[in-house]
């Protein structure tokens, strides 16, 4: 099989350029007109040379990612499924907002940590990504949106790695990506502006701010061990005390001061005053006095399959005032994408969803997209 360009950070090209007898430099003018161009033809690229487009032709492809769907919702939020291949799908969500443009990218075909509260973890694990297929997802929507918006500037401002799977678990495909989204040859998006979440993957947690320290995000959904084990089963890997512990040692790296906790508000299952309470008490048993994490609370987007409920409005409203007033910068995530199944958990990324999906995508009005600025 041809070698695929975006499976590669600038290193990696240029080891592969180097392989073809080529220098450096023209590692670096490829990696432009791949990421910063959206380039797929080796054709288009006029200031290389002749006979090394012509090697490129032979051997290398910039390969995307087959849409399956694209869906646009009333608010702006626009979903689409991409066909990784064997009946395995997965999904990338873009998220304009007034002074941002957010892609939600996914890591894994299905998930194997299995958390009781999301769907891709109820699918089960199918595969991870390459580094190609998860920088696949972000060379697509930046080219597709600055076409859609008729702009050349960046509209892709902030990378969020909570689409599908568990990006630590998928360590050695994640960090090149990443490093191409930070590079000022890629997507130059700074460290802050490139968040990894995880569900408490520890020893990657270290790895990750020694190779990579972007911003983080912990799914932490509960307060004590018992109750995490049973939403979040890789707590019984990784407790609670020693997950607190490596976002200490991150946030000594860490491009902010700060560490972003998410918590899912479950109706009757962890958001009662004594989860609020005991949440309060272990955020300050670390810190010495010091905010260091700020929590989102995301109410619950149901799936039948999960025998869960959303928290009512009035509970996490409450669960959130009870933290605002201990000190915790607490935020309430603003649902989007309601109407195309976009929100947390629901990446269903099922193949046999595509019927559904294509009825519903056949029902949706045009709208036209504001451009979000850089
Ligand atoms: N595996 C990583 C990243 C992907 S999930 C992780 O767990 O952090 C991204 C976020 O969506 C996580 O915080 C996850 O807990 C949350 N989530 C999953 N299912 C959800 C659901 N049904 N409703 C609301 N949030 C959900
Ligand atoms: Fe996997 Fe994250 Fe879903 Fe848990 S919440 S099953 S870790 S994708």
């Amino acid at each position: 099989m041809t070698t695929n360009l975006l499976d590669f950070d600038l290193q990696g090209l240029v080891a592969y350029c180097e392989q073809l007898g080529e220098k450096r430099f023209r590692a670096t003018q490829l990696f432009r007109w791949i990421h910063q161009r959206g380039a797929k033809d080796f054709d288009q690229m006029t200031d290389l040379a002749k006979s090394l487009r012509e090697k490129l032709q032979r051997e290398a492809e910039i390969r995307p990612l087959p849409v399956i769907t694209q869906h646009e919702s009333r608010d702006g939020t626009i979903k689409w499924l991409f066909d990784v291949g064997d009946g395995n799908a997965v999904e990338s969500v873009f998220i304009p907002e007034d002074d941002r443009g957010t892609l939600c990218v996914s890591s894994q075909a299905g998930c194997a940590v299995g958390c009781r509260f999301c769907s891709t973890g109820h699918q089960g694990f199918s595969r991870n990504l390459s580094t190609g297929e998860i920088l696949a997802q972000l060379w697509f929507a930046e080219h597709f949106l600055r076409q859609h918006l008729k702009t050349d500037t960046r509209v892709i401002t902030n990378v969020v790695m909570m689409g599908m799977g568990e990006p630590l678990q998928n360590y050695s495909a994640l960090v090149p990506a990443l490093r191409a989204m930070l590079d000022d040859h890629g997507y130059g998006l700074s460290r802050r502006r490139v968040t990894v979440s995880t569900s408490g993957v520890v020893p990657m947690m270290d790895r990750l701010s020694q190779d990579c320290a972007v911003a983080l995000a912990v799914s932490l959904h509960a307060p004590n061990d018992p109750l995490r084990d049973n939403l979040v089963p890789l707590n019984k890997k990784y407790p609670l005390q020693e997950l607190l512990q490596a976002c200490q040692r991150y946030l000594e790296f860490a491009p902010r001061d700060f560490i972003t906790f998410e918590y899912c508000m479950l109706d009757g299952v962890n958001d009662q005053p004594e989860h609020a309470k005991q949440l309060v008490e272990q955020i300050r048993s670390y810190g010495n006095g010091k905010p260091w994490c700020k929590l989102n609370l995301i109410p619950f987007n149901p799936f039948p399959a999960s025998g869960l409920l959303r928290s009512s409005n009035e509970r996490v409203a409450a669960f959130a005032k009870y933290l605002s007033d201990a000190g915790i910068v607490t935020t309430v995530r603003k649902t989007r994408g309601d109407d195309i199944d976009a929100a947390c958990g629901q990446l269903a990324g099922d193949v046999k969803d595509r019927t559904r999906a294509a009825e519903r995508m056949a029902k949706q009005r045009t709208i036209v997209l504001k451009p979000v600025a850089g």
